[in-house]
């Protein structure tokens, strides 16, 4: 699905420059869930940003199936962010004024792959049924999270690419929002990369990336 080579990145800051990312390759194959380990500041949104085309690397390559998405124009990349990639946010990004069964529906509607009944499986699987109705504000950061969840997952990408998206909850929700996450991907057969701080969930999936100092152990 994913196969990204010799990707660096480097920032420049007021300080000078910062080199993030030194030569990072991974591959995602589907059916695999991968975790993103590392410290702050190693670098695991910088490269989850340049796989899902939000950004581009300094230097190296990223293919999406057959598509190389660093040698693209950006009507590539917006295409690439539609139809392969589901993101999920750590600040889960809802729109405030969408009530729940809009926000759900949303990536969906923009990739042209809207399914009223794909939705419906998705709210009730992930416990939003009753809450259709309501606004973001009115819902628990679990309950967002959920939601940014189902959204991701709405127009069934082959790619879901997650930033700690459990990382605001409890260790008993964050189980749970985590198994929900993992069985729908199954049932899909996308594939997963998420990073997390939590070596006990990293633990749950197939393999474990550690960055440190802008490689991968
Ligand atoms: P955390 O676990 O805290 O989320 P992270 O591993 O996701 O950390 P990144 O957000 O990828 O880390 O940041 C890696 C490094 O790059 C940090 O030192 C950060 O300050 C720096 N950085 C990130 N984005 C930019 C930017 N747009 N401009 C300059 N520096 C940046
Ligand atoms: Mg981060």
């Amino acid at each position: 699905l994913i196969d990204a080579r010799d990707l660096t990145k480097t920032f420049t800051t007021a300080d000078g420059k910062l080199p993030v990312l030194n030569g990072i390759s991974l591959q995602l194959q589907p059916g695999e869930t991968l975790a993103l380990t590392g410290e702050s500041g190693s670098g695991k949104s910088t490269l989850l940003h340049l796989l899902a085309a939000l950004d581009t690397p300094d230097s190296g390559t990223i293919r999406h199936q057959d598509d190389d998405i660093t040698s693209g124009n950006d009507t590539s990349r917006a295409a690439v962010r539609r139809n392969r990639i589901g993101l999920v946010f750590q600040q889960f990004n809802l729109i405030p004024s969408l009530d729940i069964a809009a926000n759900l529906a949303f990536q969906a509607r923009l990739a042209g792959r809207y399914d009223a009944d794909w939705c419906a499986v998705l709210s009730q699987r992930l416990g939003l049924s009753e809450l259709l109705s309501r606004y973001p504000e009115q819902l628990s950061g679990g309950q967002q999270q959920r939601v940014a969840i189902g959204r991701a997952l709405a127009p069934r990408p082959p790619v879901l690419l997650a930033d700690e998206p459990t990382g605001n909850l409890d260790e008993a929700t964050a189980d749970s929002v985590l198994e929900m996450m993992l069985e729908l991907v199954d049932e899909t057969g996308a594939g997963l990369l998420m990073v997390t701080h939590s070596t006990r969930l990293a633990g749950r999936l197939s393999r474990r990336l550690h960055l440190s100092q802008g490689r991968v152990a």
